[in-house]
């Protein structure tokens, strides 16, 4: 039960950082929402589970913003206690052909804006003294593929950041965790299937084609199944899950 706990989920208008935010709202916290795009409904979508979410459109590429974010969680809702570091981006193309900007774009949004919102939180969950910092990095922080350079090394990056926070956190009640999720069917993967369609391949086939290179069940992991893990990690059971780097993912890097 979260009741009393305020969550800040970073990029939770869409996906897994929807689908965390549902679950922690549904366990009874105060949610913030951040990110662009259909922000109405992504906030109904709180709302019909009894939580009237805050919403702050910061852009995560921005310390500044983030800065500004940071205030609005601190004055309205009393600090984060559970920061679920979520927002993500991908370019997919061969480091020398990897346009310079979108390397700059992918380690701001994907790796540094763990290290300000985590770094404008900690104080807050120290002299409260309770805290979860749950980072959403990926199997591609653990492993790489090809034609990722900026998100592979970003990636990584968190699971590092995560490492550290953990060790620098262990004799508090604030724990730091990564997890690493496999393919999940969100706009961010669709986008990769719609790649191969735009190259000639039938819809179907190229979803089936995406998850057999990579995924062993051949299932797409659910933001649902990713909202149970982050709930286990917020849970009095998790108090010495520190610094791991947990990975759902249908059996991806047990090959
Ligand atoms: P998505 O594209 O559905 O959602 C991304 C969210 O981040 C959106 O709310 C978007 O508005 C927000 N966002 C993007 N840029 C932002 C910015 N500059 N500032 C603030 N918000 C911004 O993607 P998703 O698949 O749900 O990805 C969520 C996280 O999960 C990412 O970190 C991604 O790397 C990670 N992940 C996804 C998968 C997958 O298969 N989908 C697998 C492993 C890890």
């Amino acid at each position: 039960n979260l009741q009393g706990k305020t969550a800040l989920v970073t990029g939770s208008t869409s996906g897994i950082g929807l689908g965390l935010a549902a679950a922690l709202a549904a366990a009874g916290a105060r949610v913030i929402l951040n990110g662009f795009g259909d922000v109405e409904s992504a906030i109904s979508h709180i709302n019909r589970l009894g939580i009237a979410p805050g919403y702050h459109a910061a852009d995560l590429s921005d310390p500044e913003q983030i800065g500004e974010l940071m205030h609005y969680v601190e004055w309205e809702f009393g600090g984060a206690d559970i920061l679920v570091n979520n927002a993500g981006i991908q370019h997919v193309a061969k480091v020398e052909d990897f346009p310079v900007q979108k390397w700059d774009a992918i380690l701001a949004v994907n790796l540094s804006s763990v290290f300000h919102t985590s770094r404008l939180a900690l104080p807050g969950m120290r002299e409260r003294g309770w805290g979860r910092i749950i980072n959403v990095a990926s199997v591609h922080g653990l492993v790489a593929s090809q034609e990722k350079a900026a998100y592979v090394a970003a990636k990584h990056g968190v699971i590092g950041l995560t490492k550290t926070i953990a060790l620098e956190t262990a004799r508090t009640p604030i724990t730091c965790n990564a997890i690493c999720p496999g393919w999940v069917l969100t706009p961010l993967v669709q986008q990769q299937i719609d790649q191969r369609i735009a190259a000639g391949v039938e819809p179907q086939q190229a979803r089936n084609a995406l998850l057999a290179e990579k995924q062993p069940s051949q299932e797409f992991v659910t933001p649902e199944q990713l909202g149970e893990l982050a709930l286990f990690l917020c849970s009095d059971a998790a108090r010495q899950v520190r610094g791991a780097a947990w990975n759902m993912d249908g059996g991806w890097l047990a090959q």
